[in-house]
């Protein structure tokens, strides 16, 4: 199973990764990104691998457990 994380301390709103998976990924009112699930499905994957691409200051990654 696949799971997201996020380095909320490293976050700086850019919301790239709400644009590649925004069934994942939201941002609050803080501008600090917000994880709307953590178990990824295999067809989400290709998805919040984009995010983690995305993502300027890498703050998100997929373990794989
Ligand atoms: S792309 Fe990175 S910096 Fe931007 S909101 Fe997402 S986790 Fe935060």
């Amino acid at each position: 199973m696949a799971v997201a994380k996020a380095d909320f301390e490293a976050c700086q709103g850019y919301a790239n990764c709400v644009m590649a998976a925004p069934t994942v990924y939201d941002i609050d009112d803080d501008g600090t990104v917000v994880l709307l699930k953590e178990q990824i499905s295999e067809e989400e994957r290709s998805k919040v691998e984009e995010a983690v691409k995305s993502c300027p200051v890498s703050a998100l990654s997929i373990e794989d457990e």
